[in-house]
């Protein structure tokens, strides 16, 4: 996605750090603590090697560890032509409160290289993500209990199961190796449900936020999800993932926005015909029925309930917020809302869903796939033919009781053992709602905190701090 505000340079770590400090008036520390956490903690910029055809190409590339209060660190890979030190340092950065916001105990990392990944073929992307795993290596900027990377804009399975098969090949003999990144292929090492997990993620995090009619009320909309119109930029993974939830959950897709363009269709737009349609044709421009708009970034400023920015940073800054026409904004994305956007947003009265709560649904699942990889064990293995046993007997003692036989619907319902994408969706679902109330509390108990992204960062400021709470320097 092209950012249509490139005039002035944008530094999206700054933005990070203004959010920090305006959420550290609300939280008690020793200012110390605070700079120990809102700084960057290691910066490994590299450049390496990499043989394309008959050349040499000289490849940018970096890892950063934000905070080391928890280990591993943890955090995506990206591979686009917009990666920057500033960049990446802002990324790991919203890593460590997103880990804080969601209770999963690892600090915050990002790695990014500078390439287009669709100007190199699979094997010299494999190339290039093996040589920069063995640089990570190196510098031990890799490991299951060190940083643990995983998938983000321009990466995936593919990526993650050459990363991990490279630190297998340098370590062979460690048991835990196959933790040493996330996002795997099931046959991998992977989980079911991580592939999702951002999407479904995005969809609980709106659906709670849309389940309060006082929050609802003052937005002027009801409560529930049913109904609602909402508009998504970004059809990768989160995008495409968001927009089946929403789909499946009673909304309507009025509006879907990727590079080439954007489509708009006030009677709703079938997601994935549109999908189709951009396989066969290269564009999801001139879709039947729908309504072309020439930048991506038009679609932003259609009215809707829900705007859901699932592409890159910086799409919605000073120079288009105004024009803003939704009721809430839901960021799939990472920072896709600039500070001073953020400001005007707020000042128009529009609910923003920050990036660090509402896309925090990756990690998770990420967290439930390391502690996989480190059991050795699917969830579930153990316990589902158990629980599926005792259930036949619960209903059989209920229909002997009652003298009532249950349909075969309800005994397929109740008599099945939980397996694993179960518990990951569970679980999942349990900690977007917990972490939403956590956010929502946090505004009840200060009505000062003036919006939920500064809730996010007293949240996770706060936990964070705790942290260090050993070194005595307390009160
Ligand atoms: N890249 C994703 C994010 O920004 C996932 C990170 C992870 O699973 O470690 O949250």
């Amino acid at each position: 996605m092209s950012s249509t505000n490139a005039a002035q340079p944008h530094s999206f770590f700054t933005d990070v750090m203004a959010y920090f400090d305006k959420a550290s008036a609300f939280v008690q520390a020793p200012p110390g603590v605070l700079d120990q956490v809102k700084y960057c903690n290691s910066i490994y910029s590299m450049r390496f090697p990499v043989r394309v055809g008959e050349s040499l190409e000289v490849v940018e590339a970096y890892r950063v560890e934000h905070s080391h209060h928890r280990l591993p660190t943890k955090g995506g890979i990206r591979y686009a032509m917009s990666v920057n030190q500033d960049e990446v340092m802002a990324l790991a950065a919203l890593m460590t409160y997103k880990c804080a916001i969601v209770d999963v105990p690892f600090g915050g990392a990002k790695g990014g290289i500078k390439i287009d990944p669709r100007k190199y073929t699979v094997e010299q992307l494999e190339r290039i993500t093996r040589r920069y795993t063995a640089e990570l290596i190196k510098k031990n900027f890799i490991g299951p209990g060190t940083d643990v990377p995983a998938p983000d804009y321009g990466t995936g399975e593919r990526e993650m199961s050459w990363i991990m098969d490279t630190y297998t090949t340098f370590f062979p003999n460690q048991t835990d190796g196959i933790a040493c990144v996330t996002g795997k292929p099931i046959t991998q090492g992977g989980i079911s449900g991580r592939r999702e997990a951002t999407g479904l993620g995005v969809y609980f995090g709106v659906r709670e936020a849309c389940s309060f009619a006082d929050d609802m009320q003052s937005l002027g909309l009801t409560t529930g999800l049913v109904g609602k119109t909402v508009v998504i930029q970004g059809l990768g993974n989160v995008g495409f993932h968001a927009a089946k939830y929403f789909h499946e959950g009673g909304c309507k897709i009025i509006a879907l926005a990727e590079y080439e363009g954007a489509i708009h269709n006030v009677k709703g737009l079938d997601y994935l015909a549109v999908v189709e349609h951009r396989k066969a044709t290269g564009s999801i421009l001139n879709f039947p029925g729908a309504t072309n708009m020439a930048r991506n970034t038009d679609a932003l400023e259609l009215e809707c309930d829900i705007l859901i920015p699932a592409a890159l940073e910086n799409q919605i800054h000073q120079g288009n917020a105004a024009r803003i026409n939704a009721k809430i904004i839901g960021e799939a994305a990472n920072g896709p809302v600039t500070a001073e956007a953020e400001a005007i947003l707020n000042a128009k009265g529009i609910m923003v869903l920050p990036d660090i709560y509402l896309n925090a649904g990756g990690v998770t699942v990420s967290y439930f796939e390391w502690l996989k990889n480190l059991s050795r064990v699917r969830f579930g293995r153990l316990g589902k033919r158990f629980d599926e046993n005792l259930n036949k007997q619960i209903i059989a003692a209920v229909e002997d009781l009652t003298g009532r036989t249950l349909d075969d619907t309800q005994k397929r319902l109740i008599g099945r053992g939980a397996d694993e994408l179960d518990f990951v969706y569970s679980g999942l679902e349990e900690t977007m709602i917990e972490a939403y109330r956590q956010l929502r509390d946090a505004r009840k108990e200060n009505p000062k905190i003036p919006d939920y992204r500064t809730a996010a960062f007293v949240v996770a400021i706060r936990k964070i701090a705790r942290s260090y709470e050993s070194l005595g320097v307390f009160p």
